[in-house]
């Protein structure tokens, strides 16, 4: 049975879901022995947490009133809700866009959905930005089999947001959240410049961020347990998103969108790939997929990076053209051993929601000051330590290293959008061997890694390459030069992992875009 379940002192609070842990708990192959003391423990928590769960939706039916903050607190005026949406760009399993609904309906008035197209974020390029506009071209076609218009303007959100609320009348904003301080930015901007009630609703993790920790976290461990406790109360499943009864009374003209990828002021020459097509009908197809052919054999072939065995959601996930939560509750389903569920399920769960976390609670995601102290100390103690290679951000973003594997991961990334998971830990420690200082180390890193990768510009990314290069979430490791007691890897370790020879002939074979 997954550790996730066998380990949880509390289980789902309402009967559907304790059937559906039934399920799971049969899926995992436990016997009837197991079964019993956790059903029986089950069920005298139970009557404790169904009043808990019920007092905790008296405000919000649907939605578990702390996935919701309310960042700004206003009498406003009668209008119609408007969804902010930004990270979670689907229109299913979406917790923002079900709250902006159900106020709506209480409020007994429209609903809008609006995305601010920005002409340039972090290191963006046509790449990412192509990936993203046609999956809200699906949303917009969506949306509208609901009755719900989806706008989109083109600028700045400070600017542009403001004016399209006076302009619509807008009675009530609902945001979805990113710890990320680019959003964070955008929306105390935006606060100052309304007077109408403004929540935030975290769609993307499924214990929300502020509620499964009030700080940073040091390590998986520490978030796992918070998590286990919790998970019960939060991995439910979804209520569905209504045919809005209220018309959008405002003026709506034809959406352009190639007129709007005009205002984009970006990198055109990191060209689009094609091996994975975007949207909410072909995330959920990839997650099928996945689950159906890959997830047994999970555990096994994630780390090699010659196997195609991991689930490629990540630009989904990304974009949130799926939600982290349908993909572990479907998970649930699948019949697949211990081992590979588990791994899956603390990838997925437990190191996404760490990134969010860490994201979240330090300001210093990005840079050095964000390590831990005994990371800071060692890197600063191996400062001027001799490095035997010193490399250009020209020569890494030219895979012109003297390191074959090391260029195979850059040119995976630059091919394809989107690297190995295991090659990016070697790739990302070897920056901090090559460069003259962890500083300029964690800039190209960041660099590289939001230019290229589809998921880039991720909290993910912000903390593997802060756990690679400065020890966030891990231990300290034997001293050794430059690295310190920050964790090593090497040529040699890759060999005696996997075949190194057949990952580079594999991306040299990939017929990508340069
Ligand atoms: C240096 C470095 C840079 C990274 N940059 C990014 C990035 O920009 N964007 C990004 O999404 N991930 C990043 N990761 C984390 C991880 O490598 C990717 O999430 C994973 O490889 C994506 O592929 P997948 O969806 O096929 O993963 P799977 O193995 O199928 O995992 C499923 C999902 O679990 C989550 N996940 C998996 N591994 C991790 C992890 N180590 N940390 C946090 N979440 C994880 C992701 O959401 C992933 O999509 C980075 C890791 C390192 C070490």
């Amino acid at each position: 049975m997954s550790e996730f379940f066998m380990s949880r002192p509390i289980f789902l609070p309402i009967g559907k879901d304790c059937f559906k842990l039934s399920i799971a708990v049969f899926r995992f192959g436990c016997s009837a022995a197991h079964i019993m003391p956790l059903l029986c423990i089950n069920t005298l928590i139970l009557v404790y947490h169904v009043s808990e769960y019920l007092l905790l939706r008296t405000a919000s039916h649907m939605i578990d009133n702390r996935r919701v903050k309310i960042l700004k607190e206003s009498g406003g005026r009668r209008g119609p809700v408007v969804l902010w949406m930004s990270r979670d760009q689907r229109m299913n399993d979406n917790w923002a866009l079900l709250f902006a609904q159900e106020l709506a309906m209480k409020q007994k008035t429209s609903l809008a959905v609006l995305f601010c197209l920005v002409p340039q974020f972090l290191s963006a390029t046509i790449r990412q930005y192509g990936f993203m506009t046609r999956g809200l071209q699906e949303v917009e076609k969506n949306l509208k089999k609901k009755n719900i218009p989806f706008f989109l303007l083109t600028g700045l959100p400070e600017i542009e947001m403001p004016k399209f609320f006076n302009r619509y009348k807008a009675g009530t904003i609902v945001a979805d959240f990113s710890p990320l301080r680019i959003n964070r930015r955008w929306k105390e901007s935006v606060m100052r410049n309304i007077d109408i009630p403004f929540y935030e609703v975290d769609a993307h993790n499924i214990v929300p961020c502020w509620t499964v920790s009030p700080k940073q976290e040091y390590s998986a461990y520490t978030l796992r347990l918070k998590l286990q406790r919790l998970l019960p109360e939060f991995l439910d499943d979804f209520p569905s998103l209504k045919k809005h009864p209220y018309n959008w009374e405002g003026k709506m003209s034809i959406l352009d969108w190639e007129k709007s990828l005009k205002t984009i002021d970006v990198d055109f020459t990191i060209k689009e790939v094609d091996w994975i097509q975007p949207g909410e009908k072909a995330a959920n197809r990839a997650m099928e997929e996945f689950l159906k052919n890959k997830l047994s054999l999970y555990d096994k072939q994630r780390n090699d990076p010659v196997s195609d065995g991991q689930s490629n959601l990540s630009p989904y996930l990304h974009f949130g053209q799926i939600s982290p939560q349908r993909t572990a509750l479907e998970a649930l389903k699948v019949f697949a051993h211990k081992n590979s569920m588990d791994a899956f399920l603390e990838e997925l769960i437990v190191r996404r929601e760490l990134s969010d976390n860490f994201c979240f609670y330090n300001a210093n995601y990005d840079n050095i000051e964000g390590f831990p102290a005994w990371a800071q100390k060692t890197l600063n103690e191996h400062r001027n330590d001799k490095r035997e290679h010193l490399y250009t951000l020209e020569q890494f973003e030219n895979a012109c290293t003297h390191d074959e594997l090391w260029n195979a991961a850059q040119m995976e990334m630059v091919k394809k959008g989107k690297m190995q998971g295991y090659m990016r830990m070697y790739w990302a420690k070897k920056i901090l061997e090559w460069t003259e200082s962890p500083e300029q180390a964690m800039k190209i890193a960041i660099y590289l890694n939001d230019r290229y990768e589809l998921d880039g510009r991720d909290p993910n990314g912000y903390a593997g390459i802060a756990w690679s290069i400065g020890g966030v979430h891990d231990r300290a490791w034997n001293e050794r030069p430059v690295f310190g007691k920050i964790r090593y890897m090497s040529y040699n370790g890759c060999k005696a992992k996997f075949d190194i020879e057949k990952y580079i002939e594999k991306v040299h074979l990939y017929r990508g875009e340069l």
